[in-house]
């Protein structure tokens, strides 16, 4: 049985395929808890109480499900089964982004995944920044094991935190001949969007990231869930 906040249709708001249309799967519970979680409804044991529905494989694989899937949370790596849930989805032809936060090993979920199909399947792995409150719980060997489909997001909330991402990106450039994509947030509402896209344009070593925006939060109310 998975756990399941919500199954909804909207716009990837985020990474490699914003703007694309996409169904998303939430999964309940997450091993952190990130200063600026937006998604506290989805945790275990916060003020609001976490609303699930029990599903089955086969209560998900029914519902009207796009093209593009994104796995998410919460931390969708820590559900029992998530593997087989991606396998199943990958062999009917979807396509499959796994949003997972860095501090979750990815290569456990690899060696229980039996579909490996680069093309199909790919991570967007956070790596949370000092603002966050939990940097000490990235797992680097995640951030040593990416493919070139894989995106890695930084979500940055303050100079210090854009300072530290700076010594990520070298660290990984040191270990990947192809790097994975990087993309570039601002913590909503705590980071200048122009100040971040100036940083950027200033920085050699980011010259193939991108800046992104959560396309989500500025389509709809910042506050709207399934969305
Ligand atoms: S990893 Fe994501 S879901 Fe978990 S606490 Fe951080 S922002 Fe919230």
């Amino acid at each position: 049985m998975y756990k399941v906040v919500e199954i909804f249709d909207s716009i990837e708001g985020e990474g490699k395929r914003a703007g694309s249309p996409a169904t998303f799967i939430r999964l309940a519970g997450c091993n952190l808890r990130c200063s600026y979680c937006d998604t506290l409804y989805a945790l275990f044991g916060e003020k609001e109480e976490c609303k699930f529905t029990e599903m089955t494989i086969g209560d998900i694989l029914n519902r009207d499900i796009k093209k593009y899937v994104t796995l998410t949370g919460g931390e969708p790596l820590i559900a029992d089964g998530i593997a087989e849930l991606a396998d199943e989805l990958l062999i009917r032809g979807h396509e499959v982004n796994i949003e997972t936060n860095g501090a979750t090993d990815i290569m456990e979920f690899m060696r229980d995944l039996r579909i490996h199909d680069e093309d199909k399947l790919f991570f967007t792995i956070d790596y949370k920044l000092p603002t966050s409150g939990v940097e000490d719980k990235m797992l680097w060997s995640n951030f040593e094991s990416l493919m070139p489909q894989d995106v890695v997001k930084f979500v940055v909330g303050s100079d210090e935190d854009f300072d530290k991402m700076l010594e990520v990106v070298e660290r990984m450039k040191r270990i990947y001949d192809v790097m994975p994509r990087i993309f570039i947030g601002a913590v909503y509402g705590k980071y200048d969007l122009q100040a971040l896209a100036e940083r950027i344009v200033k920085e050699p070593i980011l010259e193939e990231a991108n800046l992104q925006l959560q396309l989500h939060k500025i389509i709809w109310d910042a506050n709207k869930r399934g969305v």
